[in-house]
């Protein structure tokens, strides 16, 4: 806030329904999309890749829903269009910081997942055996 930014350091947050970590479900709120900092104003979340990057986050640890799926795969890909992103260069948070799990997810799941080679209910199940190992 001090410098001007948004509190958010990502650049999208995708939520999950439970609101502020709540138990309550709201499904109003399952897969919306939140703006979070403008394209052009460098991120905070991945230290040593903000000014270069954009993040998106998924509210939810590894427990992901279908509609966080869904519409995180659609950010990515709209950036993807946007900015010319080629998919090698999607990455998950800990392929760039060795202290990271997030997004709990593969690297190469992910890039399967946004480029079409893996169905939505099947990710779900790859992501839990993700988990697992
Ligand atoms: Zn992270």
């Amino acid at each position: 806030m001090a410098r001007g930014f948004s509190r958010i350091g990502y650049h999208a947050v995708v939520l999950n329904g439970y609101v502020f970590g709540s138990r309550q479900y709201a499904g109003v709120f399952d897969g919306q999309a939140q703006p979070g900092r403008p394209a052009g104003t460098p991120g905070a979340h991945a230290l040593g890749y903000n000014s270069n990057s954009l993040g998106v986050c998924m509210i939810g640890r590894d427990n992901f829903s279908l509609n966080q799926l869904f519409v995180t795969r659609r950010v990515i890909q709209d950036w993807m269009r946007l900015y010319d992103i080629p998919i090698e260069r999607v990455i998950g948070h800990y392929e760039v910081a060795r202290s990271k799990t997030c997004p709990n997810i593969g690297g190469d799941l992910l890039r399967s997942y946004v480029a079409g080679g893996i169905v939505l209910p099947k990710m779900l199940q790859e992501i839990e055996k993700w988990n697992r190992k």
